[in-house]
């Protein structure tokens, strides 16, 4: 439109009210609102009470003060997500689900509404790929449609793709067939059984099979994706999405760097580094199964910990109190806590990335969760992966069969201690452990890469940047007047790569 005031893009934010979301979520509204962009970062109430509660210090309103302080034009707003704060949304898993289906998009509905006299207008709506409304929310306020996807382009592809693996009988057929998968575009031939656990499930009616189906039609309607990973590590995948339409490989967009102390973890964090500078380089396994999993069970958790114990290394294990299904508060093996002779140290949240860094840490005993991965690779800390359910399983194939950093822990259906110490050696000592840091070295650097000023990613993300001003040109017709901001320095190379000298001192 003609005549229109030139202006700053304006994003209204929204992660899945997830640890392993947010933390993406808040890295990009960083970078983005570094590079100009003002943004409308929203959580929902429930997940602002947590990360405000688990904050030692005073409660704060605003997460993201911290970072208007420094020059961002970065607001905050919390939504209700349909239920009362009180409700225990981990422990009525589908309940919960049911509601992010049905009812948030309506609070989001009216909470857009409410910031329709912004200054500047809103214009872009980022919202994460697994809500099922997008669409329609942006379409309904004329807003570009970015749908954010914080895991591996691999599994976007095969979700994207579901009625491939459909018709081919690898997805919903009574028989499901075992044999590879070879006919999804741009993704090399892979086993069933490396499929994400809800489309290896028997039970395909689930609440979030019903979540799935509608995402990843809706994702269809986005004008833009992007994806946190890097291209050089997905490129067929990426390049095949990208002849649907428009996705971006921008990663790694690794949490707790550049957040400009913004919060977003939803436990109090325990600090690890006194203990962990008491022990010697490599000495120390982490072990974390992420924020999300409350599926293993007693007695996995007690052939981890004897494995533990048998193998002799040091180690940091993160437990959180919820992560058996069981109401028994002690599920550790008795004697253990004496067993650990100062070997051990078991927190129930800690900073991952700040401990990962650390140079006594010298391997990840892993659940696979993206962000683990991601911020392992970055680390240079090979992997022992158990997968427990959802992308995990799909993950551990990039990173064990593709990259070859890291190993698998053992068949789910028959943990064994002895296989757990096994594993623990065969990664923390000796020529394995060797080859493994190698790799992984390899792979890190195509990542620090990928985020210099020529590396994908950063050109990527220019790319992204002018796509969302087209679109809002073409949608709106304003025109834009961006300036990086004066801590879009923060992402520049240099920056890049003190982070990496600075925290990951374990690099050689
Ligand atoms: N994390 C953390 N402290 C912990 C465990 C996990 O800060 O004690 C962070 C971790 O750094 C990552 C996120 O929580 O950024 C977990 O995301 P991921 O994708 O690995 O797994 P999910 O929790 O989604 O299963």
């Amino acid at each position: 439109m003609a005549g229109n005031p030139a202006r700053r893009p304006h994003a209204i934010m929204i992660p899945y009210p997830y640890q392993g979301h947010i933390n993406p979520f808040v890295s990009l509204a960083v970078k983005l609102a570094s590079h100009g962009f003002t943004i409308t970062f929203i959580n929902t109430q429930s997940v602002h009470r947590r990360i405000s509660h688990a904050q030692t210090g005073a409660v704060r309103a605003d997460l993201f003060s911290g970072a208007r302080d420094s020059g961002l034009d970065i607001r905050y707003a919390t939504v209700c997500d349909g239920f009362p704060l009180g409700f225990d949304r981990s422990l009525n898993h589908d309940q919960f689900v049911e509601g992010l289906i049905h009812v948030f998009s309506a609070h989001v509905d009216e909470l857009i509404s409410n910031l329709a006299d912004s200054d500047p207008p809103v214009t872009c709506l980022i919202a994460d790929t697994f809500y099922v409304w997008g669409s329609d929310i942006a379409r309904k306020f004329n807003l570009v449609y970015v749908s954010f996807w914080t895991e591996p382009a691999l599994v976007l592809s095969l979700y994207y793709h579901l009625d491939l693996l459909r018709k081919n009988g690898h997805f919903g057929s009574q028989a499901k067939r075992k044999d590879m998968i070879d006919y999804i575009p741009g993704v090399g031939a892979m086993k069933p059984t490396d499929l994400m656990s809800y489309l290896q499930a028997d039970d395909i009616c689930t609440v979030v099979h019903r979540v799935i189906y509608r995402a990843f039609e809706d994702v269809k309607k986005a004008d833009i994706i992007i994806c946190n990973t890097v291209e050089e590590l997905e490129l067929s995948t990426l390049s095949a999405l990208h002849r649907k339409q428009a996705t971006y490989a921008i990663g790694p967009i690794v949490s707790g760097f550049s957040n400009q102390g913004v919060a977003t973890s939803l436990w109090s964090e325990s600090d690890c580094t006194p203990w962990l500078d008491s022990k010697p380089n490599r000495s120390v396994l982490y072990v974390s199964f992420g924020s999300h999993a409350h599926t293993t069970s007693k007695q996995e958790i007690w052939e981890i910990a004897r494995g533990l114990l048998l193998s002799g290394v040091n180690f940091v294990w993160v437990i959180r109190p919820d992560i058996v299904d069981s109401d028994e508060a002690n599920f550790l093996p008795p004697g253990f806590e004496n067993g650990m002779k100062g070997r051990g140290l078991i927190v129930q949240w800690c900073s991952q990335i700040k401990v990962i860094s650390h140079p006594a840490i010298g391997g990840f005993l892993s659940h696979c969760g993206w962000n683990s991965v991601l911020e392992s690779i970055w680390s240079r800390v090979p992997l022992i992966c158990f997968p427990l359910f959802t992308d995990q399983f799909t993950n551990r194939k990039l990173v064990v069969n593709d990259w070859k950093i890291g190993i698998n822990l053992c068949d789910r259906a028959s943990i064994m201690r002895d296989e757990v110490e096994e594993k623990i050696k065969y990664l923390m000592s000796g020529e394995s452990s060797e080859e493994l840091r190698n790799a992984i070295k390899e792979v890190s650097r195509t990542l620090e890469y990928a985020v210099t000023s020529d590396g994908s990613s950063e050109k990527n993300f220019r790319v992204f940047m002018e796509d969302i001003k087209a679109n809002i040109k073409k949608k709106a017709g304003v025109a834009f007047d961006v300036q990086d901001q004066t801590i879009g320095h923060l992402w520049a190379p240099t920056a890049v790569k003190q982070t990496i000298v600075s925290l990951s001192s374990n690099l050689n």
